[in-house]
């Protein structure tokens, strides 16, 4: 994992590369099942193995001697080697050691304890793994899978990741690839993937919702298709919610009517065949209306509660893209999940309409990546077309005081990019201590900490002269890239960056409904915050101004400013924003013919000494209005 998973890269310097042969593939890296697309005679089709199995299980199991196993063959064995098969691997991608912590409940593998940022797993070897490793095994099962059917190297290729994954899931992501030794051309949101594939682009416009029900994990998604271009316009999900939810509370049903015994349940090994069990009679009766011990009047009572949770994230992703269902286009299905017919029939409800279901559900992702990876290939006779996704939650930087400064607004359309410029707050001030964060609260210790890193060596500068340039891009992956300069000295950071993991989708989900629910108490926080820092700041330099020119006050005078100083410094001991705000004013204008003598003083001064720059300085000095950076 050489540099870590945070590079923080030059702002500009793009990640996306452009093949120059035809020869690219488009992967669906799936938590339950991944696939391989390639477009033949302009057609995106998936291919299949030599058993011509075209879903492979994401499951590797490790041995102890030779190479892994990987698909179906490991997860059979998946109960009797529970420790060495990994499964669902893509739940830990770029996740650290303290994520792990919260599944390990959950899990039965052994985890590697001081692994440093990332998750390790201790397998059969003794060997250690981490999700990258893990999942780069699947990867390289399926490139060999595309190498024979293609005949030869590929080019590159397109791998899909849930619209929700942050900037550490997408590098991890990327560095899998990397490991499979495969050409990452670009990561593409899985339901933009899902809309490529029905040719959605070529119609002129639309708003389309994609309902995505996997064996873990659900995904809503609302786009937006103008003149050929998408646009994610909001995201939101669950990630603890599928298909798998479904073999278990069938698994239950036929327990209780098999009168099965805890005993009998507490065995792993019997357990996991009642699953199984489950799942061939889930399976049958999307087809069936009666499978022997169960019917589908039976599955559709005990499902009726999973997918009356998938609810509330529906209605939240259209309220978040300011849409009713009435004004969708389209509703697409994806996912092995929703081709149980009461799942099409609660989408229909959901939205009112019929859900596109033409493509097989499990294909879709695959199928629309190999469109996008033929289109980067440069081989498809089709005209370009631009992919925009957004970002789930806002990134901003914290400031003196503990504030949040967003730059980027959650739900931006990616690619993106801003630059704000701040200065120091204290006089002398020769570094900036510059954290990241992300999220929608005010303020920082309540956001997730997504970098820290420092510029230092500034010359020293009086409060406010400094100017240090910020930029934040988001490039085409969704991947953060941070750059400071400070601009008068032309200082550019070194960055140090401490990637922090683990933010899980119920995190991000958490930290959403936490911002609407705390809005009011964190904007009260915060303008509290702000008004403090101001009058701090304008104390401070009130204080440093006194103790060079006093003399230009007469004793009274000298009096009524530190009455103001006095009552303001109070207010600030205080909670009442306003009242800090009106004293600040209050001392601000009481100490204005202050300001203005001592002005006049250094004009006089500076005139006499023929240096214009410095007047020019300190006018600008004593403007100072720009945000204050800690
Ligand atoms: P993921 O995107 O998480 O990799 P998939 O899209 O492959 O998952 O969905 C896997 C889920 O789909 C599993 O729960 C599986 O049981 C379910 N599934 C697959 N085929 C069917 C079917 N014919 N009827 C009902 N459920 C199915
Ligand atoms: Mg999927």
């Amino acid at each position: 994992m050489a540099g870590g998973l945070y590079d923080i890269a030059e702002p500009g310097a793009s990640t996306v590369k452009v093949a120059c042969a035809g020869r690219a593939i488009g992967i669906d890296l799936g938590t339950t099942n991944s696939l391989v697309a390639f477009v033949k005679d302009a057609s995106p089709q998936c291919l299949a193995d030599a058993e011509g199995r075209m879903l492979l299980p994401s499951a590797v199991r490790y041995r102890a001697d030779g190479a892994p196993i990987v698909g179906a063959e490991a997860l059979a064995e998946a109960a009797k080697y529970p420790r060495d098969t990994i499964v669902s691997v893509k739940r830990f991608m770029g996740r650290g050691p303290e994520d792990a912590e919260t599944t390990r409940r959950f899990t039965p593998y052994r985890f590697v304890s001081q692994s440093g940022p990332v998750v390790k797993f201790a397998v059969a070897g003794p060997r250690e793994v981490t999700p990258m490793e893990v999942s780069a095994e699947i990867l390289r099962t399926l490139k060999a899978r595309a190498e024979a059917a293609l005949g030869g190297e590929l080019d590159g290729a397109v791998i899909t990741v849930p619209a929700y994954f942050d900037d550490a899931q997408r590098q991890a992501t990327k560095d899998a690839g990397r490991i499979a030794g495969l050409e990452v051309l670009r990561l593409l949101n899985e339901p933009t993937a899902a809309a490529l594939a029905y040719g959605l682009d070529k119609k002129s416009e639309g708003i389309f919702a994609v309902y995505d029900l996997g064996g873990g994990t659900f995904d809503i998604s609302i786009l937006k298709l103008t003149g050929g271009v998408f646009e994610v316009k909001s995201t939101g999900g669950d990630t603890a919610l599928g298909g798998d939810d479904f073999d278990r509370a069938l698994a239950e049903l036929l327990a209780k009517k098999r009168a099965l015994t805890d005993e009998v349940l507490a065995d792993p090994g019997r357990r996991r065949a009642l699953l199984d069990e489950a799942r061939a009679l889930k399976h049958r009766l999307t087809t069936d209306v009666e499978a022997g011990e169960l019917s589908r009047a039976e599955l559709e009572e005990a499902v009726a509660p999973i997918l009356t949770r998938t609810a509330g994230p529906c209605r939240r992703a259209l309220k978040d893209a300011g849409i009713t269902p009435k004004e969708l286009d389209g509703v697409i299905l994806v996912g092995g999940a929703t081709r149980t017919p009461a799942v099409r029939q609660f989408v229909k409800e959901m939205f009112q309409r019929e859900p596109l279901a033409d493509i097989d559900p499990d294909q879709v992702v695959a199928l629309g990546a190999a469109v996008q990876a033929d289109l980067l290939a440069g081989a498809g006779p089709r005209e370009d077309v631009l992919l925009l996704d957004v970002i789930p939650l806002s990134l901003g930087l914290e400031m003196m005081g503990g504030a949040v400064e967003r730059v980027i607004q959650r739900n931006s359309t990616i690619p993106t990019g801003a630059r704000q410029t701040f200065t120091t707050y204290a006089d002398n001030q020769t570094g900036f201590d510059l954290h990241v964060v992300q999220g929608e609260r005010e303020l920082a210790d309540q956001c997730r900490s997504l970098a820290r890193f420092a510029l230092k060596g500034i010359p020293p500068m009086s409060a406010g002269m400094a100017r240090l340039e910020v930029t934040f891009m988001v490039d085409a992956d969704g991947i953060l890239a941070v750059a400071a300069r400070e601009e008068t000295t032309g200082l550019e950071s070194k960055v140090v960056v401490k990637p922090s993991y683990g933010l899980t989708d119920e995190q991000i989900e958490q930290m959403l409904l936490d911002s609407y629910e705390h809005a009011e108490e964190d904007m009260k926080l915060r303008l509290l915050t702000e008004a403090r820092v101001e009058a701090q700041r304008i104390t401070g330099a009130l204080k440093g101004a006194l103790a060079v020119d006093g003399a230009l006050l007469d004793a009274a005078e000298r009096a009524e400013v530190d009455r103001h100083v006095a009552v303001l410094e109070q207010a600030v001991a205080g909670k009442d924003h306003r009242a800090i705000r009106e004293r600040t004013e209050q001392l601000d204008l009481a100490t204005k013919p202050f300001a203005e003598r001592r002005m006049n003083q250094h004009m006089q001064e500076a005139i006499g000494g023929k240096d214009v720059g410095e007047i020019e300085k300190k006018v600008e000095h004593a403007k100072g209005t720009e945000h204050h950076g800690g």
